[in-house]
Formats: C-alpha cells, structure tokens, sequence
C-alpha cells in the first residue's frame, strides 16, 4: 500500500498531472473526473473528460488535446457526406470506446462501470472514477444570447464567445459515484490539477457533500491552470474574468475559496508567493507536458 493520492480531474491540464502521479512507484491513484462535459452526439454518449484522463494515462491520448493519438477518421469522413452537422470530430478508436459506452448504459450498466471497463482495455492501473454517475450537463451563457451547452460552446464556437455564467443542469439531483467520498476522505493528499476551475472543476466542487468532504481532507492541494496569467490551452482565464474573479494567481484561489491548503503557481510567477492571499502559495516548474516533468512535479507535491 503506497501513499493514497487523490486527483480532481477535468481533460488535459487534469490528465497531465494524473500521468505525473501513475509515474511515481508507491503511490495508490484515483482520479475524480469531471462529466460536465458529457453530451449526447450522433446518438452516442461523449464523455470528453474520462477519455482524455484514460488515453492520456495508457499514454495514447490525442496530440490535439482530445481523441487517441494517429486515429483514423473514416467514420468521420463518410460521415461528413450525410446532412447531419459534424463538428464535433471523432477517430475511429474513439468511436469504439463511444460505442461502448453507450451500448452499456443503455443495457443499464452506470458510467462508473462503464469507465472501470473502459480503463481496463486500456491498460490503465489508476481508479477512474466519474464525479457522478447521474446526469451533469455543463452550460455557459453568453451575454445578449442566453445559455449554450458546453460543447457548443467549446467545440462548435472554439470557445470565442464571451461568458457571463456557467450552470450546472442536473447537479442539484446528482449523488457522487459510488466511491468518490470515500476516496477524499481516504487520501492522504488531494490533488485539483492544473484544470479550467469555473469549466472543469466547479461541475465536480458542485456536487452534493463533495466541497464538504474536500474540506474536511488532509491536505488540498492546487495547481494553477494559468501561468503568468495566460492558460496553455483554453479559455480558462477569459472565462474567469466574464465570471468576475481576480486575474491570474488571486482568481485560482478565489474559485477554491475555502477548499485549498496550498496552491502551487509555476516558477515564472514567483513573485505571488509573497501576496497574501490566505493560503500558502508555492512556486514551481508546472508546464507537464513531458511525463518526467510530470512525475517531478507528482513527487514534490507529496512533500509538504
Ligand atoms: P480540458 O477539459 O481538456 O479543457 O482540460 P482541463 O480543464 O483539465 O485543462 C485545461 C487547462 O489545462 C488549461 O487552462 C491549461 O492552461 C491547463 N494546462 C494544460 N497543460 C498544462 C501544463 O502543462 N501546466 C499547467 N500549469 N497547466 C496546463
Ligand atoms: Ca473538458
């Protein structure tokens, strides 16, 4: 039994840090994954965020940020040449995981068995757990239009619309999946990786007794999506501005308000170590592309 490390998880940022952890001998990994981003497309159930955390984890994970790395797209193309519309693109392995998943729901299984097969076929020796095994569909609102479903919003527009709101449908009535409370409190540290806060992570926070529990754990700790105020990849800094939180370091601390025992910034945003924003902040190299890198900064946030 290694030390029992638990990681919040939306797509890459979160997936990056999960690989840096499944790199790390002795430690006992179970990822929370966000299912805001789910969506019901051509008839199939997406779940973008399980995905990218399990083929990121097999190491296989698309280099676009979503899908399985070099996939084929013949689905897709035959696809294109019906009226339906196809912005929404999905490689053929991915198609089969998608299948898959929508097969078994449909024969009753809940997407927590779902998600344990799914890592199985690929390998992966983490616990993959959904935030939920109930409905949680993410919406965004865009000032003088009104509310978007994520996907809309994030795929069909590239993210380019302003945001003044996000929801959260079907959260009052979702319970956490079976084992997600259970796995906060076991932990020994908490993780909240480097993910879009308002977009992948409040939809996990929003779920009944999850903030409570986190609250209660041993030690949570952050990593910032932003580096030198800018994300990687996304509108998580946009987004946090339409939502009205500070920019940069203050407004990663501010979505966690109270949640947080330590928030770790990268190394060229140093200087916010020494703002007092009421929890400890730590300043290291936190661009984890490189699963070393990865594994590196893993093994520096278990040691307080
Ligand atoms: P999505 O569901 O794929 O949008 O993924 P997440 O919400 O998990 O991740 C998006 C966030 O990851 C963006 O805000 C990026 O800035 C952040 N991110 C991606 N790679 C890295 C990295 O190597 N280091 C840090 N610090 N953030 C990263
Ligand atoms: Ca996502």
């Amino acid at each position: 039994m290694g030390v029992k490390v638990t990681a919040l998880s939306g797509g890459v940022g979160g997936a990056r840090m999960l690989r840096g952890f499944a790199a790390l001998e002795d430690v006992d990994l179970t990822a929370i994954v966000n299912v805001g981003d789910d969506d019901v497309i051509y008839g199939l159930h997406v779940s973008p965020d399980i995905d990218t955390v399990i083929y990121t984890l097999a190491g296989q994970e698309g280099l676009a940020g979503w899908g399985v790395r070099d996939d084929t797209v013949a689905v897709m193309t035959a696809l294109d040449r019906f009226p339906i519309d196809t912005w929404f693109r999905i490689g053929d392995i991915d198609f089969a995981t998608n299948l898959f998943r929508t097969a078994r729901l449909q024969a009753g299984w809940t997407l927590s068995q779902v998600t344990t097969a799914e890592a199985a076929v690929f390998g992966v020796e983490a616990t993959v757990l959904p935030a939920s095994d109930d409905p949680i569909r993410t919406q965004v609102h865009v000032p003088g239009e009104g509310w978007l479903p994520f996907q809309h919003y994030f795929v069909d527009r590239q993210h380019l619309s302003p945001v003044d709101d996000v929801r959260f449908v079907g959260v009052d009535r979702a319970r956490p999946a079976p084992g997600v409370l259970q796995a906060i409190e076991d932990a020994d540290l908490i993780v909240i990786g480097p993910s879009n806060p308002p977009l992948s992570i409040w939809p996990i926070l929003a779920i009944a007794d999850v903030a409570d529990t986190l609250v209660e754990a041993r030690r949570v700790v952050a990593v910032s999506p932003l580096i030198d105020g800018r994300p990687l990849k996304g509108p998580a800094d946009k987004v946090m501005e339409g939502l009205g939180l500070p920019a940069g370091t203050a407004g990663v601390v501010a979505a966690y308000e109270g949640i947080l025992d330590e928030l770790v910034v990268d190394s060229v945003d140093r200087s916010d170590t020494e703002v007092d924003l009421g929890v400890r902040i730590r300043a290291l190299p936190t661009r984890i592309g490189a699963v070393e890198a990865a594994a590196t900064l893993a093994s520096q946030l278990l040691e307080e």
